[in-house]
């Protein structure tokens, strides 16, 4: 499967011919079917999707792709059980011909919450680290973006990705099988560079935020959201083992902390925007992701609280310019 020849010619344009080259060598080893036990299963499943044009898209106020009426020779539910050998969906949620995938999380409403605050996006070149299955990117690219990039190293969700590449077919979005280790250093092209929900995943966020400076152009904005703890310039909490049964959690900065790792990580023009708990309707266990979700990890006494005892968790966006 040959996902990312339209990328090439796009990464040499950026002045990326080193990356463009050394991509076209590695990438198709990604997501060979050695890459991941479900990975025949998933390239069966994606072939096996009915070929139709969608007679609509809608990328600017959801993810929706073509119209219940578009399906022909597959029923409503052959299409549902298709999608669902992607199982578990976690970013979305997406409307597929009628079939709506309800996605454990409602990334619509992040969405939401960060457009309002961010530069926008009209003809710019964005990467998006940590992208899931590229719901976001669908969301930039209907907000004018005239290329986006993501990267995840979690094969589904790059398969997932490609389902709706499937039917969007869209040259200027571009989704990579790697993390951010992978990225070279100092690309200094993009004019935004998002980090959603990956800072706390990273054991040196401080090294994070350098790496994401050095992708960005000389005055790009970078976005990034992050859990929070409450507390002043001093506090950054750091679970002594899981955190809402997650394993990878390593510092979780008040908003004054992170402000002042922006600072000293050479960022200007920082401000914290936004502000969020999360709550079970925006995090939940649904038949497209049947694993457990944000209601297992809290203490069912004091939802305030995660299972563990630590609180529960609070989210803030933070936009930030490279000088
Ligand atoms: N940005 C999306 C998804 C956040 S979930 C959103 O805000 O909704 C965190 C994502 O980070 C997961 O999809 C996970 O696969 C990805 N991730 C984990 N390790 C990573 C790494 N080293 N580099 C880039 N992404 C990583």
């Amino acid at each position: 499967m040959n996902f990312y020849q339209s990328l090439y010619p796009q990464l040499d344009a950026l002045g990326l011919q080193a990356w463009s080259q050394q991509l076209q060598q590695t990438l198709p080893d990604k997501l060979s079917l050695e890459s991941h036990g479900m990975m025949a299963v998933w390239q069966t499943a994606l072939q096996g999707l009915p070929g139709i044009r969608p007679s609509r898209i809608e990328l600017k106020n959801g993810v929706e792709i073509g119209r219940a009426e578009d399906l022909v020779n597959v029923s409503h539910e052959e299409l549902t059980n298709k999608l669902k050998a992607f199982h578990p969906w976690r970013k979305g949620p997406y409307s597929l011909f009628g079939v709506d995938i309800d996605t454990e999380w409602r990334s619509d409403w992040k969405w939401e919450r960060v457009l309002p605050h961010i530069q926008s996006l009209t003809g710019r070149k964005v990467l998006d680290i940590g992208c899931g299955n590229g719901y976001h990117g669908w969301r930039m690219r209907g907000e004018g973006a005239e290329f986006v990039l993501g990267i995840d190293p979690t094969l589904v969700s790059v398969m997932q990705f490609q389902v709706m590449q499937r039917y969007l077919r869209d040259p200027q979005h571009h989704l990579l099988p790697l993390g951010i280790e992978d990225v070279p250093a100092n690309l200094a092209c993009f004019d935004s560079v998002f980090s959603m929900g990956v800072l706390y995943h990273r054991r040196s966020p401080l090294d994070h935020l350098l790496e994401l400076k050095g992708c960005l152009r000389p005055g790009g904005e970078l976005i990034l959201e992050t859990l929070i703890v409450e507390g002043d310039k001093a506090t950054i909490f750091m679970p002594d083992g899981r955190y809402a049964k997650m394993r990878n959690v390593w510092f979780l900065p008040s908003i004054e902390a992170m402000i002042l790792w922006l600072q000293r990580c050479g960022f200007k023009d920082i401000a914290c925007v936004d502000t969020n708990r999360t709550g079970t309707k925006e995090q939940h266990r649904t038949e497209w992701m049947t694993f457990e979700s944000l209601s297992d990890y809290l203490d069912p006494q004091d939802p305030t609280k995660t299972i563990e005892g630590h609180p529960a968790p609070l989210r803030a966006i933070f936009v930030a310019t490279k000088p």
